[in-house]
């Protein structure tokens, strides 16, 4: 999965999300990824969330709009992220990770899964990272 969240400087907030979907996956399977406010989600008040991880999870729990409501009752992106990631595995033992951005441009990359190849342009610099708290940051 590749995902992209974005806020441009008047403000508007996107998402992307594109899949291969899982390995052996069953024929007709239909994953998080086209459904919105399961693998995508995008609201210029709210926020914007990319997820990755498992496909069935991320739909019972609707883990991208879930994030966003949590920003909505005061949560930073950070702390929605990890309540979302939790909630997940507490609920339903689901994995993944997810970018999230909120209209003031906060942004951060979460997940629970083992790795997550994650980047973020900003303010002319590049942060990058893959595995847990491991942080990377080079001029652009
Ligand atoms: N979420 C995707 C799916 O279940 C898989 C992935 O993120 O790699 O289809």
């Amino acid at each position: 999965t590749v995902g992209a969240v974005a806020v441009d400087l008047q403000g508007n907030i996107a998402c992307a999300t594109s899949t291969g979907g899982m390995l052996n996956k069953m024929e007709g399977r239909v994953g998080d990824t086209p459904c919105i406010g399961c693998g995508a989600y995008a609201d210029n008040k709210l926020g914007a969330v990319s997820p990755t991880g498992h496909g069935e999870a991320i739909m019972k729990v609707t883990l991208s709009r879930l994030i966003l409501f949590y920003m909505e009752q005061g949560k930073s992106v950070r702390e929605a992220a990890d309540m979302g990631l939790a909630y997940m595995w507490d609920r339903v033992q689901g994995r993944g990770g997810v970018v999230v951005v909120d209209p003031k441009g906060e942004w951060v990359a979460r997940f629970n899964s083992l790795q997550m190849a994650w980047a973020a342009a900003q303010g002319g610099q590049l942060h990058y990272g893959m595995y847990g708290e491991e942080h990377f940051t080079r001029d652009i």
